[in-house]
């Protein structure tokens, strides 16, 4: 499963990583996985009555990454959230994770060292371990690619499909970090972050234990990660429901970003993508706490039949509130 199609300096990389991946602890008591890197497959035993839940994501450096703006450990970790992160989504919990690497033959080994370190310790901390993958040299960036493989018991994965007319529509968490960092590093300023002041940027957390808490409880209707931004993510709910939201202005929890504590602006908050937090529906009658595994729950609206998505502000001002993912603040 690890090939060894690159230079001899990469062997030594591999082995090292094979190495920090089967330290004590990695897999965070997670019986699952049979066998790991060193066989051709991994082998990973399912309980029965249970689901295996698969997701797949790029990191690209230029697209979702800078060298000259993130730490190493930041691109492994985000690397990996996104995968823990749609796990989340649906409810489940990670068994197993898949990395495959494209690395330009000038990056130095601290480079992946430093990388690896970052993907492993989340990885470790979701009892995830690194079960294999593959290294290639690639002619242009690094170029990651996580495959994280779940369980969740059979018929309970919560969809994206399951909103109705009524619901209550709630987020986890705050909005529009990640964005508000990433249009500091790309705005007129060019400053280079301090990723202590940015964490939802560069150590975003995914909401495993939340997302596990709310499909246990059969809490939620629907539900999706917000990696693209509320606007798109919501938009993608909608769809799949075949309904429409009413979403209120004053009620969506806007960020603190930065040294200083400042608040991100509305639309930061409704489109910038990254932040890993969850969106889910509930109908009326469930009571959803303000707090669930430690991550403050808020309600932002109510699922309509009408098929738009309406955004209303104090006043009775009500808008169309369109898809803008986290795209627009690439440009
Ligand atoms: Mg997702």
């Amino acid at each position: 499963m690890i090939s060894f199609a690159v230079p001899v300096s990469e062997k030594t990389l591999i082995a090292h990583i094979r190495r920090m991946a089967l330290q004590p602890g990695a897999r965070g008591g997670n019986r699952a996985l049979l066998t790991g890197i060193g066989d051709d497959c991994a082998v990973v035993r399912l309980r029965p009555e249970q689901e295996m839940l698969v997701t797949t994501d790029f990191s690209l450096e230029g697209v979702h990454f800078r060298r000259r703006w993130h730490p190493p450990e930041s691109v492994g970790h985000r690397c990996l959230a996104r995968g823990l992160s749609d796990i989340a989504a649906m409810g489940g919990l990670p068994t197993a994770v898949f990395l495959s690497l494209a690395l330009p033959p000038e990056l130095p080994q601290r480079w992946v060292e430093r990388f690896a370190r970052g993907l492993l310790s989340l990885a470790r901390k979701y009892g995830a371990p690194l079960a294999g993958g593959d290294t290639a040299e690639s002619p242009h960036g690094i170029l990651a690619d996580i495959v994280v493989m779940g369980t969740v018991p059979r018929g309970k994965a919560v969809r994206r499909a399951g909103a109705r007319p009524g619901d209550r529509i709630y987020v986890s968490g705050e909005l529009g970090g990640s964005a508000a960092a990433l249009a500091r590093m790309t705005g007129t300023s060019k400053s280079k972050l301090n990723p202590r002041y940015y964490p939802a940027h560069f150590f975003p957390q995914p909401r495993i234990e939340l997302g596990r808490a709310l499909r246990e409880k059969g809490l939620v209707s629907a539900m999706i990660d917000i990696s693209d931004g509320l606007s798109t993510d919501l938009a993608h709910i909608c769809e799949e429901s075949g309904v429409g939201a009413e979403v209120e202005a004053e009620a969506v929890p806007r960020a603190s970003v930065g040294k200083a504590g400042h608040q991100v602006d509305l639309p930061v908050a409704l489109h910038g993508g990254e932040d890993y937090e969850l969106l889910f529906t509930a109908p009326v009658g469930r009571r959803i706490p303000s707090r669930i595994s430690g991550v403050p729950i808020t309600r932002i609206g109510n699922v309509v039949r009408r098929r738009k998505i309406l955004l209303m502000s104090r006043g009775g001002i009500r808008c169309e509130l369109g898809p803008e993912g986290w795209e627009h603040f690439k440009k």
